[in-house]
């Protein structure tokens, strides 16, 4: 499997992925989008993280697994239901271990992941100065998910157990892409400064 980097792949300081969940295929659209615009972008940016999700019209991966589900933080596999598998293991899929790599090798101080439908900022970790500056772009409220375990989620991963700050920006899936286009074009060009 390849999974496409757009983007600064030299120092990057902020990580941009989409479609975690296949159903959520947003993210796709809007990063391309934004590239073409700026192909000069200091953001590191992985357009569509489940492919197979993407082409089957599925939240789960190729194996049937929720990638937002799979990763190995502490809480990994307390909850595991239908659409919410978590995997046979932590960090069993090939998409998560992808994740975990470009974390590892690029260390970002900002990481945002794109989804749908709930227009809402969520974040977690250090994550709300960054989440209140999306939220003053596009509109959403901004909630902190401490205190709601989401096991084996990325923003676990990331934000609660490594401390980056991570956005996990919930789009929404009433409006067109056109329209969602303008707002998280600025969103990208605010995080070009970080
Ligand atoms: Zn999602």
């Amino acid at each position: 499997m390849v999974i496409e980097i757009l983007g600064n792949k030299t120092n990057p300081s902020v990580l941009v992925i989409g479609v975690f969940h296949g159903d959520e295929p947003q993210g796709d659209y809007l990063v391309r989008k934004y590239f073409a615009k700026f192909p000069d972008t200091k953001l590191l940016m992985v357009p569509c993280l489940n492919k197979a999700g993407m082409e089957a019209g599925t939240r789960v991966n190729g194996n049937g697994v929720d990638i937002n589900r799979n990763f190995p933080t502490k809480n990994w596999g307390e909850l595991q239901i239908n659409a919410f598998f978590g995997g046979e293991a932590p960090a069993s899929e090939e998409e998560t271990r992808f994740v975990i790599d470009l974390v590892e090798k690029y260390n970002p101080r900002v990481i945002l992941t794109l989804h749908s439908p709930y227009k809402v900022v969520n974040y977690d970790g250090p994550g709300e100065e960054v989440a209140k500056k999306i939220a003053d772009i596009i509109g959403y409220p901004v909630e902190a998910s401490i205190g709601y375990a989401t096991p084996g989620s990325f923003g676990t991963w990331a934000g609660v157990e490594r401390n980056i700050p991570i956005i996990t920006l919930e789009l929404d899936e009433n409006v067109s892409l056109k329209a969602l286009e303008r707002p998280m074009d600025k969103i990208f060009n605010m995080l070009e400064e970080y």
